[in-house]
């Protein structure tokens, strides 16, 4: 399954959410700020540029000239720069540079159920619609609601909510397939891009979903608490566009709704 769950902290920032691009190029800028010498002048003419960028891919390409004009001026015969405070400038810019791409990385993670969120929907969905479209094969969408969520918070409180919405993202993790795409999409709500599978596929692993999460029922505090989930389900047309067969998802999932919760609907007999 595409999610990822953030592994470590990260140095430079403690989440995505919390860190604007502004507070991003600071610290980087921050990272390479001059000392005092002659050398460092080149530096802060990056450290500058750096601080008014806008966004991570700017930083990282920033980082990757100021590396090698680093590298350059430090291999110059004629440097008066310590070799050491080279060194360790290239192993600062460096750090910076890993911790860039990994931030890059979790920017597209929902932080509290390490699953998509939907900025990584963007780039997930345009992906497999290619894919889809290539091989001429189907793509399933599918939509889920957890059901009385609200009730669920009122009665055990919002810290049980968190932990339901973990728990299900973590049978969600077990019981698709590696392929398939989970987001985050709102609240209670999660998306599925499910390749290769038509609706009646699709609908096929949302059931499966449901009896999974019968079969491991969230524990909170000793405390057994029973959660379902309405979904509805959708298959991608050739060249349809995404909005479209989201909304068809979305449509099915009213319906499921309507019906009397906990079940799983499909587009095709709204
Ligand atoms: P329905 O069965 O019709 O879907 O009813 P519902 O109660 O699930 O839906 P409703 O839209 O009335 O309530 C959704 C609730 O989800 C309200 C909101 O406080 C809660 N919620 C949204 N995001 C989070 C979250 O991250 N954590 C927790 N604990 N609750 C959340
Ligand atoms: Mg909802
Ligand atoms: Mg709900």
């Amino acid at each position: 399954m595409l999610t990822a769950k953030p592994k470590h902290r990260l140095r430079l920032v403690k989440s995505p959410a919390a860190a604007p691009a502004a507070t991003i190029a600071a610290a980087a800028a921050a990272a390479i700020s001059p000392r005092t010498s002659e050398y460092y002048r080149r530096i802060e003419a990056y450290a500058h540029r750096i601080r008014g960028s806008e966004d991570i891919n700017t930083i990282i390409n920033i980082l990757d000239e100021a590396l090698t004009d680093t590298r350059a001026l430090g291999a110059h015969p004629r440097s008066r720069t310590a070799p050491d405070r080279v060194q360790r400038t290239e192993r600062e810019i460096e750090a910076l540079q890993i911790e860039l791409r990994q931030l890059r990385g979790l920017v597209h993670v929902d932080h509290l159920t390490g699953t998509l969120n939907r900025s990584g929907l963007d780039l997930s969905y345009k992906r497999e619609a290619a894919r889809a479209d290539r091989t001429n094969s189907p793509l399933g969408v599918a939509l889920l609601d957890i059901d009385d969520f609200k009730r669920l918070n009122d009665h055990h409180g919002h810290p049980a909510g968190d932990a339901a919405l973990v728990h299900l993202a973590d049978v969600i993790r077990r019981t698709v397939r590696p392929s398939d795409v989970v987001v985050r999409f709102g609240g209670e709500e999660f998306l599925f891009l499910l390749p290769d599978s038509a609706t009646a596929q699709a609908a096929r692993v949302l059931h499966r979903l449901q009896y999974d999460l019968n079969r491991h029922p969230l524990v909170y505090r000793g405390v057994e608490i029973p959660l379902s989930f309405s979904a509805g389900v959708a298959a991608r047309r050739q060249g349809q566009a995404r909005d479209a067969v989201i909304s068809a998802a979305d449509s099915a999932l009213y319906a499921a709704k309507r019906a009397g919760k906990q079940r799983v609907v499909t587009a095709d007999c709204n």
